[in-house]
């Protein structure tokens, strides 16, 4: 039962949830939206780093309570060090679909291989590890900065955190506050933009140092100057590191390797944001209209 020390981790954190035990731990899990029935197979592969190469073989996935298919009979192959923009309309499984890799849920069919090997025979600590995500919703507990920011790895030095926060371009804001690396997140501490937070969450995964990235572009709109600055420290992440990103804008989208079109029948097509837009097909359509249904 590796893969609970890290949730364990974040319940330390949190004094009152831990004092709860066991139910502070499912309420946790509820909140997360972990499924506590993804188990560690008793001979699971333990490895150091992946290289960050990801095939989906025929998945098919459907949520238990529910009878459509979200996914359904999805293939693709995505190559170590690619930077991939995943597009398309609102519920077409975009965030499911990223979802599946670090295991969140087991695919209802088919299968999903990290570096050949199927992502069920993976120790699920081992493939966690591997996988920094950035969502929407920026997860920071009551605590300094320095504390949330080292969560990423729990044993990085206070310059390796800086560092990061340099990397993550929140190296400034945070030095602009009072107390700086201490200052305190919270009901009774600094308030943070959204901007921030996904600065701070950059931090946190570059400390964490995956091999692959998944980022959750934000649709509710940041202020065009956090913008760029998310942008910017979205390309330091990615560098050297697979990279998925489920992108809103138009800046995000342009930068992308190769271009995935997801809709409710499936990957429709991907290529380069050139190559779409010559097509004359789903993503030339949303382009023309601003992306306004992404
Ligand atoms: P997207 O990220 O492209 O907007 P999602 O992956 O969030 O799409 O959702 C795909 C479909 O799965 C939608 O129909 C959505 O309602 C459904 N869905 C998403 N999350 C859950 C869940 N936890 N339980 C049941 N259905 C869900
Ligand atoms: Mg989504």
């Amino acid at each position: 039962i590796g893969y609970m020390i890290e949730p364990i981790q974040k319940l330390t954190h949190m004094s009152t949830q831990f004092q709860e035990g066991i139910t502070g731990f499912q309420r946790f899990m509820e909140i997360m939206n972990l499924k506590p029935d993804i188990e560690n197979k008793p001979n699971a592969m333990f490895l150091d780093k992946l290289s960050g190469e990801i095939e989906f073989r025929n998945v098919c996935f459907r949520y238990e309570e529910h009878l459509n298919d979200v996914l359904q009979n999805m293939s693709i192959h995505i190559y170590p060090g690619e930077y991939i923009a995943l597009v398309g309309p609102s519920g077409a499984g975009k965030t499911t679909f990223c979802s599946l890799i670090p295991r969140f849920y087991d695919v209802t069919d088919g299968e999903i291989l990290l570096d050949g090997m199927n992502v069920r025979d993976i120790d699920l600590q081992t493939l966690r590890k591997n996988i920094g995500i950035v969502q929407q919703d920026v997860y920071l507990f009551s605590g300094s900065i320095l504390e949330n920011i080292r969560y990423g790895n729990p044993s990085a030095s206070d310059n390796e955190v800086i560092e990061a926060a340099k990397h993550a371009n929140a190296h400034e804001f945070i030095m602009s506050m009072p107390n700086g690396y201490h200052s305190e997140i919270g009901q009774r501490g600094v308030k943070l933009s959204g901007g921030q937070k996904q600065r701070l969450s950059i931090a946190r995964v570059l400390l964490k140092n995956p091999q692959i990235v998944i980022f959750d572009e934000a649709t509710s709109a940041l202020d065009n100057e956090s913008e760029s600055i998310v942008k910017e420290s979205l390309e330091a992440l990615s560098k050297g590191r697979t990279t998925i990103v489920i992108a809103h804008r138009l800046s995000t989208i342009r930068n992308a390797q190769r271009i995935i079109v997801l809709t409710k029948k499936g990957i429709v097509e991907q290529g380069t944001h050139d190559e779409l837009l010559i097509k004359g097909g789903v993503y030339a359509r949303l382009y023309s209209k601003q992306f306004e249904l992404v």
